[in-house]
C-alpha cells in the first residue's frame, strides 16, 4: 500500500468530495420528510459501529458511504424546523456553506501567525459584536467552542482582575491563603457557571445565593452590600423561562462598590441586537465581563461560543501563556491571548460569515422572528387547553397539563413521534414540556403542526390512561 499515493490521487480526481456533497445535499432536501428524532430501530443499526479496528485500510468511498447510509439515522434535524429540544440553534445556508469551503482551509487559529484571516475576521467580528449588542469601546473578544468556555474564560479573568485589586497575584501565588472573592448569584444560573466555579478553585459552599422570583429572576432587593471583592453572576435568558434578570439595577450597585458583573447570556443576549427585545437586556454595557453563542439564537453551525470582557488587561493576563517557540505578532491579533486554547477552529469566519450575510436589520428579524414563534405557539396552545408555565418574553415556551403523569405521557408522545422533539424539565416544582424556539427554518405551519400534535398527544394519552 502507498497511502500517499492513494490520497494524492482522492484530492485529485475529489470523487468523496462529490460524493460528500451528494449525500450532503440528499439530507438537506430530505430533512423536513426525516423523523425529527430517529425511531428505536435507527439507533439500533448504530450498533455497527462497534467493530474492532481493523488492519487494513477502507476505501474512502465505503468510510462515506457507512456515514451516509447507517450514521445518518443517529442525528437529530436540528437544522429542520420542528426540533425544539434544549436550545440548540439551527444554520443558516451561509453559515453551512462557509463551514465547508473554511473545512478545506483547515486553518489552526490560535495565532496570527497560523492563520492571518482568522486572526482579521475576529477583529472584525469583536468590533461588530461590540456595536450590535451596545457594549464599551476597549471589550475584547475570545472565540471559543461555546457558552461553557466562554464563561470559564471570561470567570479567570474575573478571579484574576478582583484578586489583582485586593492585591493579590494569583498567577504567581495561587488560591492558597488568598483574598475571598465573594460569589453571590441565585440558584437558577446555569450549571455551566458552577462547573466553571469549580474549575477555577471554588467550592459550591463559596456562592452566596439570593432569591429568585417565579419567573426565574434575581430578587435584586435581597443584594448585599457590596464591595470590590464581590463577583455577581447574571443570566440573560434562563434556560427554562428565558426571563432575564434586572441588569441595570445590579450594575449600578456593583459599579458604585466597584465589584464585578458577569452576565451570561448564552442565548439571550442577542436580544440586545434587535429594536422590539432589547428593553430585557437594559444595562448590559455596565457589566464586565459577557457570554453569548454563535451556536444557539443565531443559527452558526457547531461550535461557536464567545466570551466578552471590559478589561482587556485582566483577561489577557489571566489567560496568555507563554513559551519560546510562540510568536506573538504585536500589532496584529493573536486569537489565543483571550481563551484558553492554543489550537482551535478558526470559528470566527462562520460567525462572520453569517453577520456580513444578515446586516443588523437580518439580525433583528432572525431574532425576532423566534420570539414571535414562542408568542404563537404559546397562544396556539392556550387556546387549546395547556397551561402555559412562563411568560414568553424570548424564544422559550413552558407547558404543562392539569397532573405531571399528564404531562410526562404527552411529553413521552410527542418525543416518540418523530414528527416533533423538545425536552421536559421541572418549573416550581411542577413536570414541564419545555419547547425552545432557536431555529430560523421554523415557521407558521411548524407552529400549527405542533399545537396539533399536542391535542393528538393529549387525546391519546389519556386513551391509554
Ligand atoms: C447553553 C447554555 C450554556 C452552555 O453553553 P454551551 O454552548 O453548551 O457550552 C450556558 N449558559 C446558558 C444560559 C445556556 O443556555
Amino acid at each position: 500500500m502507498n497511502l500517499q499515493k492513494q490520497m494524492l490521487e482522492e484530492l485529485e480526481n475529489k470523487e468523496i468530495f462529490h460524493q460528500a456533497k451528494n449525500y450532503a445535499f440528499e439530507y438537506i432536501d430530505g430533512i423536513e420528510q426525516k423523523d425529527v428524532y430517529p425511531q428505536e430501530e435507527n439507533l439500533k443499526k448504530l450498533q455497527v459501529f462497534h467493530e474492532e479496528l481493523g488492519n487494513e485500510p477502507t476505501a474512502a468511498k465505503d468510510v462515506l458511504a457507512l456515514l451516509n447510509d447507517i450514521g445518518s439515522l443517529g442525528t437529530i434535524t436540528s437544522t429542520g424546523g420542528r426540533y425544539f429540544g434544549f436550545v440548540t440553534g439551527g444554520a443558516t445556508p451561509i453559515s453551512l456553506a462557509t463551514k465547508w469551503l473554511t473545512d478545506l482551509w483547515d486553518q489552526c487559529g490560535g495565532l496570527y501567525a497560523i492563520s492571518p484571516i482568522n486572526a482579521e475576521l475576529e477583529r472584525v467580528c469583536e468590533k461588530w459584536l461590540i456595536n450590535l449588542l451596545g457594549l464599551p469601546d476597549g471589550t475584547v473578544a475570545g472565540f471559543v467552542s461555546g457558552a461553557s468556555m466562554a464563561n470559564f474564560s471570561a470567570l479567570t479573568a474575573a478571579r484574576y482582575h478582583i484578586l489583582k485589586g485586593l492585591g493579590w497575584d494569583v498567577n504567581k501565588k495561587g488560591l492558597n491563603g488568598s483574598p475571598k472573592i465573594r460569589l453571590i448569584t441565585h440558584s437558577q444560573i446555569h450549571a455551566s457557571i458552577r462547573k466553571s466555579l469549580v474549575l477555577l478553585g471554588f467550592g459550591s459552599e463559596d456562592i452566596e445565593y439570593i432569591s429568585h422570583d417565579e419567573q426565574g429572576r434575581m430578587v435584586v432587593n435581597e443584594l448585599p452590600e457590596l464591595d470590590n471583592s464581590c463577583l455577581i453572576l447574571l443570566q440573560a435568558g434562563n434556560v427554562n423561562t428565558g426571563a432575564f434578570d434586572d441588569f441595570e439595577t445590579v450594575c449600578e450597585q456593583a459599579n458604585k462598590a466597584g465589584a464585578w458583573v458577569h452576565i451570561d447570556g448564552a442565548f439571550g443576549l442577542w436580544a440586545a441586537a434587535t429594536k422590539k427585545l432589547s428593553y430585557l437586556t437594559k444595562g448590559i454595557e455596565k457589566a464586565d465581563s459577557w457570554v453569548l453563542d454563535g451556536h444557539k439564537t443565531l443559527n452558526v453551525p457547531y461550535d461557536s461560543g464567545i466570551v466578552l470582557c471590559k478589561h482587556a488587561d485582566s483577561m489577557i493576563n489571566a489567560l496568555q501563556a507563554t513559551a519560546a517557540y510562540i510568536i506573538y505578532s504585536g500589532e496584529n491579533r493573536d486569537p489565543m491571548l483571550y481563551t484558553p486554547e492554543m489550537s482551535k477552529r478558526s470559528r470566527a469566519i462562520e460567525l462572520w460569515a453569517t453577520l456580513k450575510y444578515l446586516g443588523k436589520n437580518g439580525v433583528d428579524e432572525l431574532i425576532t422572528t423566534l420570539h414571535e414563534n414562542a408568542k404563537q405557539l404559546a397562544d396556539g396552545l392556550k387556546k387549546a387547553g395547556f397551561s402555559i408555565l412562563n411568560e414568553v418574553v424570548f424564544n422559550q415556551v413552558l407547558i404543562a397539563l392539569d397532573t405531571d403523569q399528564k404531562t410526562n405521557s404527552v411529553l413521552q408522545y410527542l418525543q416518540k413521534s418523530g414528527r416533533v422533539w423538545m425536552g421536559g424539565s421541572t418549573w416550581n416544582g411542577k413536570a414541564a414540556i419545555r419547547v425552545s424556539i432557536s431555529s430560523w427554518r421554523t415557521n407558521e405551519l411548524d407552529i400549527n403542526t405542533t399545537v396539533a400534535l399536542f391535542k393528538e398527544a393529549r387525546e391519546a394519552c389519556v386513551v391509554y390512561s
